[in-house]
């Protein structure tokens, strides 16, 4: 089999990397090459940094219902080629087709949404206000080149979360995926150009993480740097962004707490906790992670996950780190004395969920993030005891909560420290509302209205006379 070679994608073009270099991307399922990637160097960067600056000033002014016809063209063409992206997913980073099939769709819909609120930056006209002058325009315009770092566990997704708002907003793009996952990627940007995107507008570049997320971080033609990924590395990419005063999104991890109330359905509750306990084997920030169930209905509740959790196949874990972690993780829980269902190995890197109960505040499982397919599920005697742990740990990415009575339901996913929360049930983004980390979980909001002011910087033309 000839093995592919993913060239970077600069001014339009496919360029090789300096000197020539390449990566190669193994596959999670087997272990096998299944593509080469070019493996961009600091003078790569700066190339890229160079045509996004280049295509900016013609991109930025263009009228919006233009920007707007170009990007729903982009959409199109997207929408065309999603089995071939999903199946680049599934095949690079291991999660199941389907999974891979609704993300890449969920994706599709961002990018048209994004196409029609292009066609929506109206400019505002104020009265004039002090009682002299003549009034007051307010115009937004994107706010430059943006540079998007991304991890590998939805390598579509964060990737057009962060290109579609920012190119209706008006601003060009270096588009760095993860070296994990890149081939996906890649395509939206190998998409983006042959959709007619002006040459420059979004650039790709790929190759190892740390150098490229560091090079682009630091570089002077870059205004914003939209973030995806962990803390560690948003704390780096915060630091270099500081003194240069760029414009920061930062969306990081979450340890996502499920409150079942005591008059919850728990069918409902149950396929909350099964499927984002353990879609994407867990390596999602909006998993669920703790949940927290009323004492008196905590074994029956644990019966019906287990019969559930009993038919789930996950796919294998898409790096050598995250499955080590998961023997971490549950080592970590059993000398901490708690009780440990499932979670072995199946084959190759492929686990079966787990399960921990009598686990508690000082076990790495319910303190830290997993990103493995572990749900520790936890009793309480009292809500506020429910809500105080639902907001211990340091993140506030996306709560679910579960009860009958709907007042009461909502007053507590209103004290829950969460930018989401899904109210009895699991589906928690969609295009036009904001998907904002809170307190560890980030800065900076993604989707929705916020989502595209994100990429805007404002005037105000004062005119007096
Ligand atoms: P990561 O922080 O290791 O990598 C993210 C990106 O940063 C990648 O593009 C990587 O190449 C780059 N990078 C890595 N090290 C770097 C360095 N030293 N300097 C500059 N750039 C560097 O994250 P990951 O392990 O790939 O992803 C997992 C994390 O992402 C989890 O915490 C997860 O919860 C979080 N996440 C958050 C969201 C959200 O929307 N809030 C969504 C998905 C994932």
């Amino acid at each position: 089999m000839t093995v592919p070679t993913y060239p970077l994608i600069i001014g339009g073009a496919d360029r090789e990397a300096e000197g020539g270099a390449t990566l190669d991307v193994p596959s999670p399922h087997t272990g096998e090459v299944i593509a080469r990637i070019a493996s961009a160097s600091a003078a790569d960067v700066d190339a890229a940094v160079g045509a996004a600056r280049a295509a900016l000033p013609a991109w930025r002014a263009l009228a919006p219902l233009e920007r707007g016809a170009a990007i729903a063209r982009m959409a199109a063409l997207f929408d065309q080629e999603a089995g071939d992206v999903a199946r680049l997913v599934h095949e690079e980073m291991g999660k199941p087709l389907g999974e891979a099939q609704a993300e890449v769709a969920r994706a599709g819909e961002v990018i048209h949404h994004f196409a029609a609120e292009a066609e929506r930056l109206w400019e505002q006209y104020l009265p004039a206000g002090g009682g002299f002058g003549r009034g007051n325009h307010v115009r937004g315009e994107g706010i430059g080149v943006v540079a998007s770092i991304t991890p590998w566990n939805f390598p579509v997704a964060l990737v057009v979360w962060k290109l579609a708002p920012a190119l209706a907003a008006g601003c060009t793009l270096v588009v760095k995926p993860a070296q994990e996952a890149p081939l996906a990627a890649w395509r939206v940007c190998d998409i983006a150009r042959r959709s007619g995107l002006p040459d420059g507008v979004v650039n790709c570049v790929l190759g190892d993480g740390p150098p490229l997320g560091e090079a682009l971080a630091t570089h002077d033609g870059v205004d914003k740097v939209a973030f995806t990924g962990s803390r560690r590395v948003a704390e780096l990419i915060a630091g270099w962004a500081a003194p240069r005063l760029k414009a920061l999104s930062l969306e990081l991890g979450g340890h996502g707490p499920l409150v079942v109330l005591d008059d919850a359905d728990l069918d409902v509750a149950v396929d909350v906790a099964a499927t984002q306990g353990f879609a994407n084997a867990g390596q999602a920030c909006y998993s669920v992670n703790r949940v927290l169930v009323p004492r008196a209905r905590e074994a029956e509740f644990l019966d019906a996950l287990r019969a559930r959790v009993a038919t789930i196949e996950l796919g294998p874990m898409a790096t050598e780190r995250g499955f080590e972690r998961h023997r971490v993780l549950l080592d970590d829980a059993r000398a901490g004395g708690a009780t440990v269902e499932g979670g072995e190995v199946i084959e190759g890197r492929r686990l079966a969920p787990a399960l921990v109960t009598n686990a508690g505040p000082g076990v790495k499982v319910v303190d830290e993030e997993p990103f493995t397919p572990i749900v520790t599920v936890m009793p309480y005697d009292t809500v506020d005891e429910a809500v105080a742990e639902a907001n211990r740990p340091d993140y506030g990415l996306v709560g679910y909560v579960c009860g009958g009575d709907l007042r009461r339901t909502m007053d507590v996913a209103r004290r829950l420290e969460c930018g989401t929360v899904a109210v009895n049930g699991w589906r928690v983004v969609v295009p036009h509302a904001p998907y904002a980390g809170w307190k560890g979980s980030g800065v900076g909001a993604e989707l929705g209205h916020p989502g595209l002011e994100a990429f805007i910087r404002w005037q105000h033309a004062r005119v007096l006379a």
